[in-house]
């Protein structure tokens, strides 16, 4: 079970009696979380920050716990913030800067100096919010009473966010052959990418998937088959190229549990060995939180991994989505966006079918897939460039739309929405912003998630949605 440090600050100024009281107080918010946030993350209360050597060996207690994926910081009383210089220079996890209170009101009628002193964190909290600013730390700031909801749920998606950046940092991607030849927005710096989010992008050549297949047993694809009817209707009698599929997702499953993989990429134009290229196979994985990339796209694999972390334990569903065409209508324009084949079983709505159709693209066997109608509803589209310099995250709010008509000559799974504020500034932002054609697409997360996880990480980011106007087109977009 992941968990949070909580760490206080207070100073050794004010006497024995008001730092007891302050050990309390905290325990007491520390079950709190525990009891209301306890499905989503474990809270732990270290020892208050009374000097510098304190706040050092709980930075340090922080670093080496495993299962520690961030911290809370809270100034019960005032915490003269050079105390905290040397703790915070350790400090390499998410930072939660909770300013809150102990008590929801003011005692009008007896409050005194004492009280004054005890709880002082409009005080304390700002002094600690200068060194953090000083500093250039990156961090998340809650506000509010800490038994009120909103600041819980607040507290609640922090949480979600510092277990996605802890996955983050344990990411490691297996590539299986390169880039796809001539794309651009695919590539970029793998060194920084490793540097910057901790993402292990590791070559293998597909061989190795196709020397694993070969080795799977009848039993296994079996067993593998009997878990896609479980959740799937078979709706094709070419059942050689589901089995087909079966092994190329055993082996996919081997290796990357072998190897400690996350996340993994495939390309079409490197399937040595391979009959298919995989279809059901990565759309069933996806929807167990693997992360995937066609293409090559090891940023996107990464990605979506780590906001299907984020997400974990949500309603809705998220997953790595292509863009592909429009529907032009005047006033009504929709974007169709899916891929060759691999679209995450997680987005669908009805039951998906098990088919199997040719492939216009690759020369290789028909290969077998999920059909299906996906999920609507609000959600974001979000995706991650490499600009050269630094990395850009960029966030468009959506609707996900009910298909307007059927399309019964597209045997591939998709999903279609509609932009906001409208096409024409909602794609063009896009375009201006350089993003992607690879992107994950989610009715779980929202906006102020992947604006936490950008601050968090100290990532450039970009939004699109209702509040974009055709003027900001120009002022975040014009150098
Ligand atoms: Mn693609």
């Amino acid at each position: 079970m992941s968990k949070l440090y909580f760490i206080p600050g207070s100073q050794d100024l004010y006497g024995e009696e008001c730092l007891k009281q302050v050990r309390e107080d905290c325990q007491k918010m520390v079950d709190f979380f525990n009891e209301k946030l306890g499905d989503t993350i474990t809270f732990e209360l270290l020892p208050t920050v009374e000097t510098s050597e304190i706040c050092v060996e709980d930075m340090k207690k922080v670093m080496v716990d495993d299962d520690c994926v961030g911290v809370v910081t809270w100034m019960h009383t005032f915490s003269p913030a050079k105390m905290w210089i040397k703790g915070l220079q350790l400090l390499r996890k998410p930072l939660l800067h909770l300013h809150t209170q102990a008590n929801e009101k003011l005692p009008y009628d007896e409050i005194d100096m004492d009280f004054m002193n005890l709880n002082q964190s409009a005080h304390g909290d700002r002094e600690y919010g200068y060194i953090l600013a000083r500093m250039n730390i990156a961090h998340e700031v809650v506000a509010g009473y800490y038994q009120h909801q909103d600041v819980l749920d607040q507290i609640k998606k922090f949480a979600e966010v510092a277990k996605a950046i802890g996955l983050s940092h344990q990411m490691r991607v297996a590539t299986f052959g390169n880039n796809m030849r001539d794309v651009a927005v695919t590539d970029g710096n793998r060194l920084e990418a490793e540097i910057k989010y901790g993402w292990e992008i590791k070559y293998w050549g597909i061989g190795e998937i196709a020397d694993l297949a070969a080795e799977v047993t009848d039993a296994e694809v079996d067993a593998k088959i009997e878990e896609y009817t479980s959740k799937y209707t078979m709706d094709t009698d070419n059942l050689e190229a589901v089995r087909e599929q079966a092994k190329y997702e055993l082996a996919f499953e081997k290796f990357l549990e072998t190897n400690k993989c996350h996340a993994f990429t495939d390309n079409f134009q490197d399937l040595h060995g391979l009959k298919q290229l995989p279809g059901i196979a990565a759309q069933n994985i996806m929807a167990k939180g693997v992360g995937f990339g066609p293409e090559g796209d090891y940023k996107i694999a990464a990605f979506s991994a780590v906001l299907m972390k984020m997400a974990e334990g949500r309603e809705g569903a998220t997953g790595f989505i292509e863009d592909y065409t429009y529907d032009l209508t005047p006033g009504s324009e929709l974007e169709l966006a899916a891929h060759m084949l691999e679209v995450p079983a997680s987005f669908a709505a009805t039951k998906p079918k098990i088919q199997v159709h040719p492939l216009g693209i690759g020369g290789k066997a028909d290969p077998a897939r999920l059909v299906f109608d996906s999920v609507t509803g609000d959600g974001i589209q979000v995706t991650l460039v490499d600009m050269g310099d630094h990395f850009r995250i960029i966030c468009a709010d959506i609707e996900l739309v009910k298909v307007p008509q059927p399309m019964p000559k597209l045997p591939v799974a998709q999903i279609m929405y509609r932009h906001k504020p409208n096409f024409q500034i909602g794609t063009a932002a896009w375009c201006y912003a350089g993003g992607a054609h690879h992107s994950v697409v989610s009715t779980a997360l929202t906006r102020k998630d992947i604006a936490m996880f950008a601050r968090l990480t100290g990532t450039e980011l970009i939004t699109i949605g209702d509040d974009t106007t055709e003027a900001d087109l120009q002022k975040f977009f014009t150098k």
